[in-house]
């Protein structure tokens, strides 16, 4: 019998792994830091972290994840994306460097570094309907935006101007910014990473 507890990988090859890391261990769920293959093999569900997403690209393939990556969501796998991680999850980008590496899975359009040098990086509250009442306190750090989004893709946050920046489609979710810094009332906001823990929880089920 598999074990009632959900693993939760995160890809640790750059970026900020350790403070989802940090969540999962407030959580009292095990967090895997993934730098090999072999580290997927017993996973529930899998955090692709923020960072940069040209590195983190090119690193995927020099230790070998891409591929099981992509298996792994093939056979529906739960995979959160946050900020660079949702450029690696998304189908098309605007403006990938040449030759990026992606994962490419799910039916969005995005753009990177979308917030102008103004404001390359910001907080504010986004209301997040799926979460609760309370709105989420949002940090942006060069983060992209979702120019569009196929037919399954269900929104869960938009900025005040319409900027979509949460995203689920099935088992792949998405967020343009960091939620694994995120604060309410002087303590961690810990709704997103419950949010993904539940989809982890009703494919294990
Ligand atoms: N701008 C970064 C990229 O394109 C993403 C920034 C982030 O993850 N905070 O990959």
């Amino acid at each position: 019998m598999s074990n009632p507890e959900p693993r939760i990988g995160v890809i640790a090859l750059q970026g900020d792994f350790e403070a989802h890391l940090a969540v999962l261990a407030e959580l009292g769920v095990e967090g895997i830091a993934v730098r090999l293959p072999q580290h997927l093999h017993t996973v529930d569900g899998i955090i692709l972290p923020g960072g940069e997403s040209t590195t983190i690209g090119k690193l995927m393939i020099e230790y070998g994840l891409d591929d099981v990556l992509q298996r792994k969501i093939q056979a529906g796998v739960p995979i959160w994306g946050t900020c660079a991680g949702l450029i690696l999850l998304a189908k098309e980008t605007d403006n990938a460097l040449l030759g990026q590496p992606l994962l490419a899975s799910m039916d969005i359009r995005v753009r990177r570094n979308a917030f102008g040098s103004q404001r390359e990086s910001f907080e504010t509250d986004v209301s997040v309907p799926v979460l609760g009442e309370a709105p989420f306190h949002a940090l942006f750090i060069r983060g992209p935006v979702v120019e569009a989004v196929g037919p399954g893709v269900e929104v869960l946050a938009t900025l005040d101007d319409g900027a979509i920046v949460a995203v689920r489609q099935g088992t792949l979710l998405g967020t343009a910014f960091h939620p694994e810094v995120a604060q309410i009332q002087g303590r961690r906001d810990t709704r997103f990473h419950h949010y993904f823990l539940r989809i982890v929880q009703s494919i294990k089920l």
